[in-house]
């Protein structure tokens, strides 16, 4: 069985070509600047690379070069899109509606047009992603939607409910859902079997640290609190988000400033984090440079991030009643191997002890453990794989529903 993974962002299309026989991704490939000009790039499992300046209008149309490419003589891997036999596609806000992924229906299209309002530019455009795949792909070929949010849906409300008048949790569903739900799910069913384990049998705190990052608290199999909130701007300090902030930063700003809601939106969004406090880059890699190179303002936003995600693993320790395993994943956590060690180090007054050689060396796609023998909490790394729960649950759900 293929399928095809979709991850439909307002102006770009990512895809991957998943044969489940051996998990194996045949295809994959990126539409971007969508109804903006547009370059399109696919490259397949066995080396076959094709990048082009081609006019994409519309999701449709976006929809109808990833056919193509898959299709094409010299750079196709299928012969027949009936080979196709499913396409599964990520969704950031399931909201309350969602806990699990299912299967795509008129219905199920309506409820995440009905989140809009909380995730405005990515939920409008998952939609547009389905409706082309429809119209590219046809009736024949089952879609399913896979949310970001469904594995923090185990949130108590005491994790969940925000400290402002109750009214607005009931009028707009204002709370906490928290994100990259997809990449904790999968990290963390992932350690439990490195460590041969039940999940449920063990306290763990997952750490996604990439361009935007969130630190997650598991218990008993479930999500019991994680760092980001009603959007992804919450939680530890980001690439270009502030991450927690107290809120009366933004009000002092804004009037200061005289800066509107919206300006305030993108200067939280996309001006903070390691580029407003930098002034560097939002990138981890030219930070460190930066830092190493003697930037003071650079090393500042690296000794933030650390304690940020110092505390947050702190916290998290302390709400799970202690913690057997840490995770770390994604660009930063899979590759910044200063940090992890600078995190576990300093939290060796709990037991936790890395090996910093082993540490050292889990970079680029390595996987492992990088505690010691003797450390009383396990330390991973494990790189996470989105796409493959993605595809793996709308595998499951197409042949149950056969
Ligand atoms: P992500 O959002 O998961 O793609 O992570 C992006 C972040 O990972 C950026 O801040 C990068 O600097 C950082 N990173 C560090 N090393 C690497 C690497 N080898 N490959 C990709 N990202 C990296």
């Amino acid at each position: 069985m293929k399928i095809l993974v979709i991850n439909a962002g307002s102006s770009s299309m990512k895809y991957q070509l998943i044969d489940m026989t051996d998990e194996s991704v045949i295809a994959k490939g990126n539409c971007e600047r969508i109804g903006a000009g547009g370059h399109f790039k696919h490259s397949t499992g066995d080396g076959r690379v094709y990048e082009t300046d081609v006019v994409m209008n519309n999701h449709t149309e976006a929809f109808v070069q990833i056919k193509n490419a898959l299709l094409s003589e010299e750079y196709g891997v299928i012969k027949n899109l009936d080979e196709v036999s499913a396409v599964g596609h990520r969704i950031v806000q399931g909201g309350a509606l969602f806990s699990k992924s299912v299967i795509v229906t008129e219905e199920v299209i309506k409820g995440i047009e009905s989140l809009i309002p909380l995730a405005p530019l990515h939920n409008a455009a998952h939609v547009q992603g389905i409706r082309a795949c429809l119209e590219v792909f046809g009736k024949d070929v089952p879609e399913v939607v896979v949310f970001d949010t469904a594995f923090h849906s185990t949130m108590p409300p005491k994790a969940f409910i925000y400290p402002v008048p109750y009214e607005y949790y009931e009028k707009y569903a204002v709370r906490r859902y928290g994100f990259h739900g997809t990449s904790h799910r999968y990290v963390s069913h992932r350690c439990a079997e490195l460590m041969g384990k039940d999940l449920k049998d063990i306290k763990m705190i997952t750490c996604h640290l990439g361009n935007g990052s969130s630190i997650t608290a598991i218990k008993d199999g479930k999500v019991i609190d994680t760092s980001m909130g009603l959007t992804p701007l919450d939680g530890i300090m980001m690439g270009t988000r502030t991450g927690s902030l107290d809120p009366s930063v933004v009000t002092f700003i804004a009037e200061k400033e005289h800066i509107s809601p919206s300006d305030m939106d993108t200067l939280l969004n996309k001006k903070s984090g390691f580029l407003g406090i930098s002034g560097v880059s939002s990138d981890d890699r030219d930070v460190c440079a930066a830092a190493d190179a003697g930037n003071e303002r650079a090393k500042l936003a690296i000794e933030i991030l650390e304690y940020d995600i110092l505390k947050y693993i702190g916290s998290y320790t302390a709400v799970l009643g202690g913690v057997d395993a840490i995770v770390f994943t994604a660009g930063i956590g899979e590759n910044q191997s200063s940090h992890r060690e600078n995190v576990c180090h300093a939290l060796e007054f709990m037991g936790v002890k890395i090996d910093d050689e082993l540490n050292r060396q889990a970079v680029r796609g390595a996987e492992g453990k990088i505690s010691t023998p003797d450390s009383k909490v396990e330390v991973f790394v494990i790189p996470t794989n989105e796409e493959l729960v993605i595809a793996r649950d709308t595998m499951a759900l197409v042949e149950n529903n056969k």
